[in-house]
Parts: structure tokens; sequence; C-alpha cells
């Protein structure tokens, strides 16, 4: 099939390699010029396992990259909009880059004759896909479902795995009142064997947000439960196991550490409390998630803060920037907000990301970045570890005090713990 995605970010670019390797021909269209040059030299615009060799595989003959959406649109025969629904301050996402692809979409529609099938796969609160087709049938004169069509199909991709999760997905979601296109992303989706759901556009839309407030909820809870059972002086990865062998809760998801990050849990969480207050309900569950999570860093610095008088001028080895481990997305990562405290602190940070230190840079600019994680330890007498790479279990702490904010040795790798260690919650 023809496709065009709006949007290269982190969902667009791996739904683009993703559906080239199931024989699809894509056409992907960003406004960010440097991406757009990027991909068609067949460069990976992000840090995904499995995302590069697949661009090599299939730019120019099976993904082609492009700034111009109208003739994106014009010459495919269905769109998904993966574009980004950034938070504001009060919860509320902004929805001007959807709405902005809208547009773009129904201008290039009032001259396409042959009916159009359009996906949006960007997460939107419930009743958002509704006011896309007002706008799209207002500008392109247009009527849905007849001249055109429309579904949500939301994406449940993790970041650093999101490669593997396109072609093992759980479930495919697809909320329209169309039969139409319902079947058309069957067909499109039809090597991949799971499961469909077929639901109307709010109830897709509500499952993203269920999808992300459960998990989030899930990340609190056990990280509350580590903060009384560091109190007692029990090992919560212990009683996490023991939970997690119940069949009724799962193994997944109860890592205790400093908490959740990301451009979606926080987003999402805040914005359905934003839509919940809204309605005039008072979504109580949810706001003790986000406030369990805001203190989670802030046991980083109450440990320090125990253990020295004060932290001016203390060298202090910052590993991991990235929200989670093989991924080079630094948004809302637990590890900027650490930084933040201790550059308040005034101590000298030594800072180590394998792959996602450029962002941060940004950010911090003044801050010592080491060329290895064993330069950071080095130079430093405390050391943080704050994502979960792998090769953060392979070095030489020495004795110097290491505190896990990531249970990176947790129960399996008691035997690999540095001498001077201390979990954050366990
Ligand atoms: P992102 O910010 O990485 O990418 C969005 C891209 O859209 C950017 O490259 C931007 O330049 C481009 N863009 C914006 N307006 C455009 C326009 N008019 N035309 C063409 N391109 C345009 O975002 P993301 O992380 O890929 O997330 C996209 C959506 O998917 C969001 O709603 C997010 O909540 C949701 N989502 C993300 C993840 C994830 O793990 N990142 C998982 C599931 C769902």
């Amino acid at each position: 099939m023809k496709v065009s995605i709006i949007g290269a970010g982190y969902v667009g670019v791996v739904l683009a390699a993703g559906l080239a390797e199931l024989g699809h021909e894509i056409t992907l269209v960003d406004i960010d010029n440097k991406k757009v040059e990027m991909i068609n030299n067949k460069e990976a615009p992000i840090y995904e396992k499995g995302l590069q060799e697949l661009l090599e595989k299939h730019v120019p003959t099976q993904i082609k990259a492009t700034t111009d959406l109208k003739t994106a649109i014009s010459n495919t025969e269905l769109t998904f909009v993966c574009v980004g629904t950034p938070s504001r301050k009060e919860g509320l996402i902004h929805l001007e880059q959807v709405k902005g692809a809208c547009l773009e979409i129904a201008i290039t529609l009032l001259r396409k004759q042959a009916k159009h099938y359009m996906v949006l796969k960007s997460t939107v609160l419930p009743g958002t896909s509704e006011e896309c087709i007002k706008i799209i049938e207002d500008v392109s004169r247009k009527k849905f479902p007849k001249d055109f069509s429309f579904a949500m199909n939301p994406e449940f991709l993790r970041e650093g795995n999101a490669v593997h999760d396109f072609f093992n997905q759980d479930r495919i979601v697809i909320g329209s009142s169309d039969a139409e296109i319902v079947e058309k992303l069957k067909e499109l989706y039809q090597d991949i064997k799971a499961p469909v759901l077929e639901t109307n556009f709010k109830e897709a839309e509500m499952i993203k947000y269920t999808n992300n407030a459960f998990l989030a909820t899930k990340i609190s809870f056990i990280n509350e439960i580590g903060n009384i059972c560091k109190k007692l002086g029990i090992d919560t990865n212990v009683v996490a196991k023991g939970i997690g062998m119940d069949w009724r809760i799962g193994p997944h998801f109860l890592r205790s550490g400093i908490g959740f990050g990301g451009s979606c849990f926080p987003k999402d969480v805040s914005a359905l409390i934003f839509r919940a207050t809204e309605t005039g309900y008072s979504p109580k569950i949810l706001r003790a998630v986000f406030e369990v999570n805001e203190a989670q860093p802030k046991k980083v610095i109450e440990l320090l803060d125990k253990k020295h008088n004060s932290l001016a001028g203390k060298n202090i080895a910052i590993l991991g920037l990235a929200f989670k481990a093989d991924t080079d997305d630094v948004r809302e990562s637990p590890a900027l907000q650490i930084i933040k405290e201790l550059i308040l602190e005034q101590a000298n940070l030594h800072v180590y990301d394998p792959v996602a230190e450029e962002p941060v840079k940004k950010l911090f600019p003044t801050l010592n970045y080491a060329e290895s994680a064993q330069e950071a330890i080095d130079n430093a007498e405390i050391v943080l570890l704050l994502t979960e790479w792998q090769e953060f279990t392979q070095l030489n702490y020495g004795d110097k005090l290491v505190i896990d904010g990531k249970n990176i040795f947790d129960s399996e790798r008691v035997h690999l713990r540095p001498k001077n260690y201390e979990g954050v919650c366990w």
C-alpha cells in the first residue's frame, strides 16, 4: 500500500521502517529539514535499536522523506498523523501540530479526487478525532465517511524497543465509525500477528490514556512500597518478585527507582487529570501517582544530604541522562531534575550517557561531559546511576559511594554491586 506518514519523530520514523519491512511504500513527511535529510541519507534521526538497519535496507526504494506534505498526500492512499502533542504547563495538551496537519491534509483533499484514508496515531484526548474530522470536512468540503475516511489507531511502542514492539504488538486498536477504514488498516497490518480491537473514536483515544495511566500507577505504587520497605529495612526487589509471581499482578513495571519520565507518562497522566477535572471529577489516584513520582528524584538528594553536610564543590558523577536505557530521549528525564538540584547545591558534576548527551549539552552547556562512564567515575567521589544502561554494571567503582536510582544492581545482580552501594528505595 502507498502510505504517507506525517511526523518523523520517535513514532513516525519507527512506523515508516516497520511498514516498509512489511512491503509497503512509505513517504515520510516532516517540517524539520535536518531530519528529512538524515533519513534520505539512510541515517536514523533518533537512537532506536534496529532502526538504522531498516533505514539502510529501505531508503530510498521503499522509504522516501520529504517536507512536501501536499505531494505526499496526493500520491498516497492512506496517511498516518504522528506529530507531537506536547503538554502545556497546566496539563492540557497542545493540538497545534495535529490540527495543523489536518488543515494541510484538508487543503490537499480539495483537489484530490480519490477517497483518502486518514489515521491519527498521535496521543489525543477523547473527542479530538471528531474535531479533526470537522476541520477536514469544513476546509475540504468533503464528507466523512463518503469522501474521506478517518480512524484513531493509538501507538503503544516502548522507546528503546520500538522496532521490536512494532512487529510484536499485543493488540491493534482501531477506533472508527467507518468499517471501510477498519478493513484497510487490517489489510495494512495483516502480517502482524496481533488481535485487532475495533472501537469507536473516543474509546480508542481513552484506551491509550488509560494504558499509560495504569503503567504509571504501577510504577508509583512500587515506588511507594519501596519507600516504606527502605524505612523498614526490607529489600523491595524481593517483595516485587514475590508479588510479581501472582498472575493477577504480573512481574512487569515493578522496578522501584527515581520515577517515570519520558515524553508520554508525565504528559498523558497530567492531560487525563486535566480533562477529568474539567468534567467536575477530581481524580485522586492519578494525582497521587504524580505526587509520588515528583518526590522520587528528590530521594537521591535526600540520601546525599544525609551523608554529607554540604555538596558544594563535591565531585559527583552522573551516569545516565536518558529517561530510560536504550534511547536518546531525555524529555522529562528524572536525571535532569537531579542535575538541577545539584547545580543549586553547587556540586561539581561529571556527566556521561552513551547516546543522550547532545540534547543535555544544550540545556546545561557548562557541565563536565566525560568521554566514558569510567572517566566520570574516576573524576568523582560520589556516583549516581540515573539510567539503567547495561554497561554501568561492568565498571570499576572502587570504594566510591554509588547511589543507584534505577535498580541497575537488582536482585539478579547483587553479586556485581559496588562495595559502597545504596539503593534509592530498596
Ligand atoms: P516527536 O516530537 O518525536 O515527533 C513529532 C514530529 O512531528 C517532529 O519531528 C516534528 O518536526 C513533526 N511535525 C510537527 N508538525 C508537523 C507538520 N505539520 N508536518 C510534518 N511534521 C510535523 O513526537 P513522538 O515522540 O514521535 O510522538 C508523536 C505522538 O505519538 C505524540 O502524540 C505522542 O504522545 C505519541 N506517542 C509517543 C510515543 C513515544 O514513545 N515517543 C509512544 C506512543 C505514543
